[in-house]
Parts: structure tokens; C-alpha cells; sequence
């Protein structure tokens, strides 16, 4: 339930301008308006599972996405069901949108997939195991170029301008001597992309290790501490320790916990980052509002 400074559960990915939502607990667009965000229409809202803390936003936030102009439709992508509950709030609440809404159900949530792909990223769903039909999502940006060498390039006797423009994209050119110039020929190897998880109300599984595998984000559920732990096991639910363990295993680079208990205090949620902290020391709070950059990778995939 949510609590004065702790909305539900929903995360905001912002890429090259695109914006991707995670989940849609209660009061989102009021936590997303709270936070700042600079309002763009969001191509794809993906949804973990139809328990109503993470859906019940999803009226207010589709209401929202009319009041910008759009050309393309917005994907809802999720377990089964969410169509059923997409269908039904939409049909009682006369809901007025000026734009498509494509409602995509996860055929076999069993089964790991590609759920949503554009020409630089891909979203993929992968099996929880929760008291209900349950998906965690990675976002991975697809390979980018390597780093442009303008030396080689005029040496090669191409001249600055848009000739360079699609080399560093990835084209082979001529040169107006006539000469085919390929991009390995001017680039250093490719870049890998950014990677980010998102993961919650689930009980461990060994496949979560291998979906978040190396990212460099991953906001995953700590929903109680130790002492709790009898409650995790029969709610299905991680304790922080056990989020702690599945990043340390996947190697991520940093892990925000979400879906902390309403009953943890302050003083309690210290003891849960230290328990988490004790199996995976870059783990921290993930909290209301709170913006994370993740910089490009320079290095070779
Ligand atoms: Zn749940
Ligand atoms: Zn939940």
C-alpha cells in the first residue's frame, strides 16, 4: 500500500527520448509529475503481473498519454489477462484516449522472449515464479558502432561531412575517387549497450540470475528482511538478502531495491540494505523520484 513518501511500484525508462514504463502501481502519474519528468508520449508500458499494486495506475497514466499529441500507438505489454483488465476499465470507464493502445499478452510467460524491438534496443520478458502469472523485463540496447578515427578516414581521402556521418553508422561509402571504404576500415570495434532489469514479486529462481546477467542497472524486489522470512516464502516474495545474492551471481553493476514491506521503517529499511548490502556491497535504496544515469559503455562488446 502506498504510504506518504512511498508511491507504488513503477520505474521510467528514458532512452534517446523514448520513455518506457515499468510497472503501474497506484498514483504513478502523480509520482512522475512529482519527480519532474519531462512529458513525452511513452511507447510501451510493461507490466510484470495483474496484482493491483502494480496496475491500479494504468487508468490515470493512459487518461495522461491523451493529453499529448501522438501519431504511433502505445503497446501494453504483459501476463494474461491484462487485456481482460485493460478491456473491462476501459468499456466501465468510458475512457476517452486519442491514440491506439495496443494490448500485447505474453503468449507462453514461460518461456523467456522478445517483447518489444526497435532499431536500438530490445525488451525482453523472462519467468518469475509469484501466486500469480508473473514476468521480470530486461531492456538492452543493441550493439552501437565503434569510435570514429577522422585520421583514418582522411587518410582514406574521404572528406569531412556526410560521407564520415555514415561511416559512424555503420555504412559503407565511395569515396569520389570511386574507392568502397567498409566502417571497420575507419571504427574500432563495436560498442556493447547499456543493459537494465526489472524484477519483482517473485520467489528465487535460477533463471533470473541468467536474464539480469550483467547489467548495469537492476531494480529488484527486497520486500523483506531476514527475520520475515517465513512471509516471503508463503507470499512468494525476495528478502533483501536473497536480491543481494541474485545480483552478486549475475554480475550487475548496481542494484536498487523496490517493493519494499509498508510495515519496514526507516529504521528497519537500514537493516534491510545492510543485509543486502552484506551479500552485495553496490546495492542501495531505490527511492521515490530518484533519477539514475547510466553513461554509455566505451568498451568493446
Ligand atoms: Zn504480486
Ligand atoms: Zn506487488
Amino acid at each position: 500500500m502506498p504510504l506518504p513518501n512511498r508511491f507504488l511500484t513503477s520505474a521510467l525508462v528514458r532512452n534517446e527520448g523514448d520513455l518506457f514504463l515499468f510497472d503501474c502501481g497506484e498514483g504513478t502519474q502523480v509520482a512522475l509529475k512529482k519527480a519532474g519528468v519531462r512529458w513525452k508520449s511513452i511507447s510501451a508500458i510493461l507490466i510484470s503481473h495483474t496484482h493491483a499494486d502494480h496496475v491500479t495506475g494504468l487508468p490515470g497514466m493512459l487518461m495522461l498519454s491523451s493529453q499529448v499529441e501522438r501519431q504511433e500507438p502505445l503497446y501494453l505489454i504483459g501476463p494474461p489477462r491484462l487485456k481482460d483488465f485493460f478491456d473491462s476499465m476501459r468499456r466501465s470507464l468510458e475512457m476517452y484516449l486519442n491514440y491506439e493502445v495496443i494490448v500485447q499478452e505474453l503468449r507462453n510467460p514461460e518461456q523467456p522472449q522478445v517483447v518489444y524491438e526497435n532499431d536500438r534496443l530490445l525488451i525482453k520478458s523472462f519467468p518469475l515464479r509469484h501466486t500469480r502469472v508473473c514476468v521480470g523485463y530486461t531492456l538492452e540496447e543493441k550493439q552501437r558502432p565503434g569510435i570514429f578515427y577522422p585520421e583514418k578516414a582522411q587518410s582514406l581521402g574521404i572528406p569531412m561531412g556526410p560521407l564520415w556521418n555514415r561511416l559512424q553508422h555503420g555504412q559503407s561509402i565511395q569515396t569520389p575517387e570511386g574507392a568502397t571504404v567498409h566502417p571497420s576500415q575507419v571504427l574500432g570495434p563495436a560498442r556493447r549497450g547499456r543493459k537494465f532489469a526489472f524484477v519483482t514479486d517473485t520467489a528465487p529462481t535460477d533463471g533470473i540470475v541468467e536474464a539480469v546477467a550483467g547489467a548495469d542497472l537492476l531494480l529488484c524486489e527486497g520486500m523483506f528482511l531476514r527475520e520475515n522470512e517465513a512471509d516471503a516464502v508463503e507470499k512468494k516474495h525476495l528478502m533483501g538478502c536473497q536480491a543481494g545474492e541474485i545480483a552478486r551471481k549475475a554480475g550487475v553493476s548496481q542494484m536498487g531495491l523496490i517493493h519494499y514491506s509498508p510495515r519496514n521503517t526507516e529504521r528497519d529499511l537500514k537493516i534491510l540494505l545492510q543485509e543486502t548490502q552484506s551479500v552485495f556491497e553496490q546495492a542501495f535504496l531505490a527511492r521515490d523520484g530518484q533519477f539514475i544515469q547510466l553513461p554509455n559503455i566505451e568498451e568493446a562488446s
